[in-house]
């Protein structure tokens, strides 16, 4: 059976369900699971001809063992997964896949609607009540919203910068009231994160129930390898041994986590672009091996990149024989030379993401948001120091629908993508949240008046 440990080594294994009711580890290391388990031999020769739902509940099966019956998991995943995934070639080998089809139009969806089920589930079945606290980019607390809304048993509350969300992600979370809150901070996402990590560890607050839905619960990382597995087998001969390229724009690393779960299950993968956006501190130190947080993070238009020290960096680093703690020290290193052949870390600043988007509709038609074309430019300046693999198939996720941002793709292209069924109606919802001070004391106070029980 697979257990889960913390990057920091300082607490017990813990089984599926307790890593997904807890979020965090009690030594404030991230859950990883040991063994990652492998794809049957045969399973990448069938991949091609499932649907997404029926891929998703085979290759989460994996690991849910122990948490859900076969059956449970099944319909978990028809219920979650009842939306395209379409993947769109550019040009040549290159390709786009479009994670943006789900209810909030980002590929944080794809994590949200597995965990909102299989939280709201196992809360029913042990009796517990749950209170989820949510840092946001600018994508997570809508999609963690949607999912969790009217979810009995547990409540939502969100943290999110206010001057660095676009009006419509601010619109997603802020409308829908029930049972999730929404707390604006005049300030970075790093500092919601610190507030809500500082929650975790709070003595005082123990009996609330506390529970994370950031990409340090392990519950986000598992769904998104599915999807990894899914354009692979569609577009390669991948159980013929072909290797692809997957270029994946990051902020947080929970993205990349997910393909090197993945890749760590069987996938063949070539190499993995690493593309953030000019908050470079992961290229940085793929470059150098030298780590170093950027504090404050910059502001760029790929806004749910904006992160200046990336949660997940503790499980790259563990998967790599390292040890980094929490707060960013690297207490091991990691095995460097495996991790550059492994991943490409590239940094893209908003003049290249800019152009990249330009790029991309003006000589393929294909319109691009911010997030994806990091991860499109990110792809071709990969391409372009390794003509040999030219013809190898080659992804870039898209990460977000590019209605989010209609200022910015309209000034660029002057069109107005078309607005997905999802986004409609929001620009004239009412909103709720409030706001809040960006200190621990106020967001305490809130926590206690409004949760105690
Ligand atoms: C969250 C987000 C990212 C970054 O994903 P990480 O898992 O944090 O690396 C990229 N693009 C969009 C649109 C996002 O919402």
């Amino acid at each position: 059976m697979i257990r889960y440990y913390s990057t920091n080594r300082g607490v017990p294994e813990v089984d599926l369900a307790e890593a997904l009711l807890t979020g965090q580890a009690g030594d404030k290391g991230l859950f990883m699971p040991d063994p990652i388990p492998r794809l049957a031999p045969g399973f990448l020769a069938r991949a091609r001809d499932l649907s997404y739902p029926e891929l998703a509940a085979e290759v989460l099966g994996l690991y849910t063992e122990a948490a859900f019956t076969p059956a449970a998991l099944k319909e978990l995943c028809d219920d979650a997964y009842d939306f395209d995934v379409p993947l769109e070639r550019i040009s040549g080998t290159r390709h786009v896949m479009r994670l943006d089809r789900g209810p909030t139009a980002s590929f944080k969806d794809f994590a949200a609607r597995f965990m909102g089920r299989a939280l709201g589930r196992l809360v029913r079945e042990r009796g517990r009540e749950l209170l989820v606290l949510t840092a946001t980019s600018g994508d997570t607390g809508s999609a963690i919203a949607h999912a969790f809304l009217g979810v009995e048993g547990i409540r939502v509350v969100v943290l999110f910068p206010i001057h660095e969300v676009s009006d419509r992600q601010r619109r997603q979370m802020t409308t829908l009231g029930g049972n999730v809150a929404t707390l604006a901070l005049d300030s970075k996402f790093d500092n919601c994160q610190a507030l809500v990590k500082q929650a975790f560890s709070d003595p005082d607050l123990a009996g609330l129930g506390l529970t994370s839905a950031n990409s340090i619960n392990i519950g986000r990382l598992l769904p998104q390898s599915v999807y990894y597995i899914h354009a692979a087998s569609r577009l390669a001969d991948v159980a013929g041994g072909e290797k692809v390229i997957f270029s994946v724009p990051s902020g947080n690393f929970g993205d990349l986590m997910g393909g090197l779960l993945a890749f760590h299950m069987g996938l063949p993968v070539e190499r993995f672009v690493v593309a953030t956006n000019a908050n470079d501190e992961v290229p940085r130190f793929l470059e150098t091996g030298r780590y170093a947080k950027i504090d404050p993070s910059l502001k760029c238009i790929s806004n749910a990149m904006n992160v200046g020290h990336p949660s997940n960096l503790a499980r790259v680093v563990d998967l790599y024989g390292g040890s980094m703690d929490e707060v960013g020290n690297l207490r091991v290193p990691p095995d460097l030379p495996r991790m550059r052949r492994e991943l490409h870390g590239v940094s893209i600043d908003d003049a290249h993401t800019r152009a990249a988007i330009v790029e991309a509709y003006k000589t393929h038609g294909a319109v691009l948001e911010p997030h994806g074309a990091v991860g499109w430019a990110g792809l071709q300046s990969f391409l372009d120091l390794h003509p040999e693999l030219a013809g190898t198939t080659a992804i870039s996720l898209e990460t977000a629908h590019p209605a989010k941002f209609p200022e910015e793709i309209r000034a660029l292209i002057g069109i107005d993508p078309p607005l997905p069924d999802s986004l409609r109606g929001l620009d004239s919802g009412v909103e709720h949240h409030r706001e809040m001070a960006t200190e621990y004391g106020s967001f305490k106070d809130f926590l206690v008046r409004e949760y105690r029980a």
